[in-house]
């Protein structure tokens, strides 16, 4: 990380944090991903971490590094899971990271968007659940809509 010459330099103690954990945000990810079990979301929040980078653009964002899907509005990041069913589902990363911090699930009224509008984001301090825009409407409830199908499939299966 690279900061301006008149930025204040880190102290010792600033630097042994960072050093023992890059990435302090995910300590607000305290729940259950609402439609999995705590065994699968502990396995999902050590995929999330593995693929974890700081980015450098200066607003703390932390990005996804690995598989990414082009939507409407960017790259989003995405994490490919099996229920505990066998059955394979797909969630974006921004959203694994609301649910992990909230515990609750989204209406289909409702969005995760973030605050520092890089897509890529899944830092849990950027992501918020907002009103969805009504032209936004339709594509994000197909993406509650087939998140509300894992989750269905979880429960019969569990
Ligand atoms: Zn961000």
């Amino acid at each position: 990380m690279t900061a301006p010459f008149d930025a204040p330099l880190m102290t010792a103690d600033e630097l042994a944090r960072e050093l023992a954990d890059p990435f302090p945000e995910f300590g607000l990810w305290t729940k259950k991903i609402p439609f999995l079990s705590p065994e699968r979301t502990a396995r999902i929040v050590e995929r999330l971490k593995r693929h974890a980078v700081r980015s450098t653009n200066g607003k703390g964002c932390i990005e996804w590094a690995a598989a990414r899907k082009a939507i409407e509005y960017g790259d989003y990041g995405k994490l490919n899971f099996r229920l505990s069913g066998g059955r394979h589902c797909q969630e974006y990363v921004h959203r694994l990271s609301w649910f992990l911090k909230t515990g609750k699930d989204l209406p289909d009224w409702m969005e995760v968007a973030h605050s520092c509008d890089n897509a890529p984001c899944f830092n849990p301090e950027h992501v918020e659940a907002q009103r969805r825009l009504a032209n936004r409407r339709k594509s994000a409830e197909n993406t509650n809509r087939k998140r509300r199908g894992c989750a269905a499939a979880s429960q019969a299966a569990a």
